[in-house]
């Protein structure tokens, strides 16, 4: 596991990566990319059987974690989701704030 050993969460007890090597988990410097999608491959089948995977994707989105494989997802694939996160959060503001507008319409009409 590649958590700070202090930190007493429960979810991380149950890691399946406690028995890999962080390596698996975390790019090299200058990974060749078929070397990389190979490596992220195989950690994220890894990740398949963890039984805190929701868990440990809701923690690496949280943080945000930067860099390796976390709940089964790659760095890019975190941002991915925190961008759809992000966009999706913002069009159920904009319509929070249309339907009062679109009551006092149907008011004054
Ligand atoms: S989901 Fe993957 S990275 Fe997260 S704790 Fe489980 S095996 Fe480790």
């Amino acid at each position: 596991m590649r958590l700070d050993p202090l930190d007493d969460n429960p979810w991380h007890t149950a890691a399946a990566c406690r028995r890999d090597e962080a390596a698996l988990f975390f790019a090299p410097s200058k990974e060749p990319t078929a070397a990389r999608l190979a490596r992220e491959e195989h950690a994220k089948q890894v990740c398949a059987g963890c039984p805190v995977l929701l868990s440990c994707r809701e923690h690496a989105l949280a943080q945000p974690e930067p860099y390796g494989v976390w709940g089964g997802l790659t760095a890019a694939e975190r941002r991915v989701v925190l961008a759809r996160r992000r966009r999706r959060t913002a069009e159920l503001r904009a319509e929070a704030q249309l339907v009062p507008a679109q009551r006092g319409r149907r008011i004054a009409g």
